[in-house]
């Protein structure tokens, strides 16, 4: 049968994705004019309906058994042309299927049934009315936060907006009842365009700006109206005020009829940092991340894609949020490992943000007080980012002294304790004089490493500079190329027997505290007391209402936290960090250290930030302790060079699990020999290290080996992976471990 008319090109959305293949199929009549880029569709596929995406329309090379689109899924297309070349490009960047990378773009989209009729609320006053009524809730504070929330995100139903505003369904009654909040019918599918709510003022509730920041924000302005691709590095000391510029920068973008994105850190995205949002743009925001649950999160999707909501807030994934005409990226903390998906689809928000800016002539801005070293080096002379600078805390607020507490001094004095004599001393201090403490240390997890508590050695690898890990069977073992010695007895620097694995959880901290301190509040914030929901709110709230004294926590207190009467800030043990076996340990311990001392002293009360290490001689403690970025990067950098490590070279992990050890290092083996051929064959200057136990070399049950590629060029990395993992497909099933790649990964564990 011959078919004359229009065929579209289709990804069918097969369960099995590795690779793309594009069908074609017939348009019947009566889908001429709705079917568009981006529609979702249902098509025959052998004796199955799938879904599939219209990826193009053309004439297929044969007519031969090409058929009819069966159906259209929704009523306008789930991504423009914009997301679909976006897909196409992570496609080849993460070795993954356009199909895959479309999934993820729109994934919020297609979790939702349509069509069901539910109660929507809205606000129904005007916005200022709104917020003077907020204003003058203080009593009433489930109330405000329903009001807050309808304002931010008007259309949810009953039951989303009591769980966004965490209170019950009847508080939401009680606020239409008295006529704050309006219902209205709508099918979920419907958009809420017709809410003509609080309007965005230019300037309004905007703060003073200093010197630094006008400069800042002129350069980010004028790129804006120059409407071309441009990215700034926004380098600014903690409380320098980075936020007031991204407010003003998104306010601009407003004004050239532009939308804007800002994303966070998981952590980063507090109630707080909401609110602040919301005072400045009101109803324009949407708050996308991944905890809304699913018609709450399409109703934002849906804002955002119809232009209603022009401001959105989110933590990684909004990356993807469907602007119409998108013109500014904003990644805080751009230097968080967090922007990195660091499962299936492995990629790195702030390399989509740049992808999609410089396909819509958009400005990126990229802020941190630690900037990572791959932003830092691009910001220098003659590279592709602007370098803006913001040197000093807003309202002049000094930075707090970081003193460094030698803990091998405190073993020749005898004292073998968790705690420093002078952190003890300091900490009582502040008790007397009803001051707030902070007790900081990093991540469990990480405690596998050998340390000489009398000179402070740890053992690295010769070869990769990264510490060696403790294993149980008695050996000290890299991570990377899998080198490895026998525990030493004695230290080989001082020959000192106390030379020992090392670790200390919050717990033990938490004990140690309540023995030394009894008359103290104490409250302790890990992934332990954080497990149920809005404990970490509870924790924070006590805190920051005096009912608490010492806070002892994770990573989780180390940043986005405005508590003005912390003055103190004690870092329990910098070098859990330090001696990660990670080549970016150094750069992570300058990072936290300056994070967690950005916490000390924001209010009127002078800070104080005590630091104990057995290595204090480490640059990244120095540097952090004078809040010294450019110092760091000077002393880092040429370590990275000399031993190719990122940003100088580019790195990736394949990382291989499999239940039975030897079959998985038997593959490992194998999968080695592979790459070496390949590299060999094609003549790249890429090095295999390994095979060699991942960190964390068991995970339910499935043992984890790991090979390490360094090569200069990202391309051919990834070219040389691509071809490994097609041929490794071939191999199976006699090749059985499972094979997961990423390409510059933000941590190895
Ligand atoms: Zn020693
Ligand atoms: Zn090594």
């Amino acid at each position: 049968m011959v078919k004359t008319g229009l065929y579209a090109e289709i990804i069918v959305d097969l369960a099995v994705r590795k690779t793309d293949h594009v069908f074609h199929y017939a348009v019947p009549q009566e889908f001429e004019d709705v079917l568009q880029i981006g529609s979702r569709v249902l098509v025959p596929f052998r004796e199955r309906q799938l879904a599939g995406y219209v990826v193009g329309f053309g004439l297929p090379e044969s007519q031969v058994h090409i058929r009819e689109i069966a159906g259209i899924l929704d009523e306008e297309p789930v991504f423009s042309l914009e997301l679909l070349e976006l897909a196409r490009w992570m496609s080849e960047s993460y070795l993954c299927s356009t199909a895959e990378a479309l999934q993820r773009i729109i994934s919020p989209r297609l979790q939702v049934k349509s069509g069901r009729e539910v109660r929507r609320i809205i606000p129904a006053l005007a916005g200022e009315e709104l917020e003077q009524i907020v204003a003058s809730m203080s009593r009433a504070p489930r109330q405000a936060a329903v009001l807050r929330a309808a304002m931010a995100s008007p259309g949810l139903s009953v039951k989303e907006l009591a769980a966004t505003a965490e209170t019950t369904s009847k508080t939401v009654k009680l606020l239409v009842d008295k006529g704050y909040l309006a219902a209205v019918k709508k099918t979920a599918s419907q958009d809420t365009s017709g809410y003509d709510g609080p309007q965005f003022a230019a300037g309004y509730g905007a703060l003073q700006l200093n010197a630094d920041q006008t400069t800042a924000l002129e350069q980010i302005e004028a790129a804006l109206k120059n409407g071309k691709f441009n990215t700034f590095l926004l380098h600014g000391v903690t409380g320098s005020g980075k936020t007031e510029v991204y407010l003003r920068a998104i306010a601009a973008a407003l004004q050239e009829g532009r939308q804007a994105v800002a994303l966070v850190p998981e952590i980063a995205l507090t109630p707080q940092m909401i609110e602040l949002f919301q005072a400045r743009f009101g109803s324009l925001v949407a708050v996308l991340h991944s905890g809304l649950a699913g018609t709450a999160r399409y109703q934002a999707w849906r804002r955002v894609k119809s232009g209603e909501a022009p401001v959105v807030l989110g933590t990684r994934s909004a990356v993807f949020a469907p602007m119409p005409r998108p013109g500014l990226f904003i990644i805080d903390e751009e230097h968080e490992s967090t922007y990195k998906q660091d499962d299936h689809l492995r990629y790195h928000a702030r390399e989509v943000a740049l992808k999609r800016a410089q396909q819509s002539g958009s400005v990126v801005i990229l802020g941190s007080a630690t900037p990572s070293l791959e932003s830092y080096l691009r910001a220098g002379k003659g590279g592709l980012y602007h370098l803006l600078e913001l040197p000093a805390r807003i309202g002049n607020h000094p930075l707090p002294p970081v003193q460094v507490v030698d803990m091998r001094e405190e073993i020749r004095r005898g004292n073998r304790g968790i705690f420093s004599l002078s952190l003890i001393e300091a900490i009582s201090r502040r008790l007397e004089r009803h001051e707030q403490v902070i007790l900081f240390l990093n991540r469990r997890g990480y405690a596998n490493f050998v340390v000489c508590r009398e000179c402070g050695l740890v053992l690295k690898c010769p070869s990769c500079d990264i510490s060696l890990t403790y294993h149980l069977d008695g050996r000290l073992r890299c991570h990377y190329c899998n080198y490895s010695i026998t525990l030493p007895t004695l230290c080989p620097k001082c020959s000192s027997k106390n030379i020992r694995h090392f670790g200390v959880g919050t717990q033990k901290v938490e004990e140690e505290a309540r023995r030394l301190f009894p008359q103290a509040k104490i409250l302790r914030m890990d992934s332990d007391t954080t497990s149920r929901r809005g404990s970490h709110e509870r924790i924070i709230n006590s805190f920051r209402d005096g009912h608490t004294d010492i806070l002892i926590g994770t990573q989780m207190i180390a940043k986005g936290l405005d508590l003005p009467k912390v003055t103190l800030v004690g870092v329990i043990n910098a070098d859990t960090t330090l001696h990660m076996p990670d080549f970016r340990a150094a750069e992570r311990t300058f990072q936290l250290l300056t994070q967690v001392a950005g916490r000390a002293g924001r209010g009127s009360l002078a800070g104080e930030v005590q630091v104990q290490t057995y290595t204090p001689e480490h640059y990244s403690i120095i540097a952090a302790a004078a809040h010294d970025y450019e110092s760091f990067y000077r002393s880092e950098a040429p370590v990275r060079r000399a031993l190719g490590y990122p940003p100088f070279n580019h790195l990736a992990r394949l990382l291989l699990t499999y239940a039975d050890e030897e079959i998985l290092t038997k593959g490992a083996l194998l999968a080695k020999e592979l790459l070496e051929k390949i590299v060999t064959s094609c003549n790249h200057p890429i090095e295999v290290l390994g095979p060699a136990p991942a960190p964390l070399s068991r995970i339910k049950g499935q043992f984890r080996w790991q090979l390490v590629l360094k090569g200069p060029h990202r391309n051919t990395l990834k070219d040389v992976l691509k071809e490994s993992l097609i041929i490794l497909d071939k191999e199976r099933p006699a090749f059985k471990p499972s094979v997961h790649v990423d390409i510059n990964p933000q941590g190895m564990s």
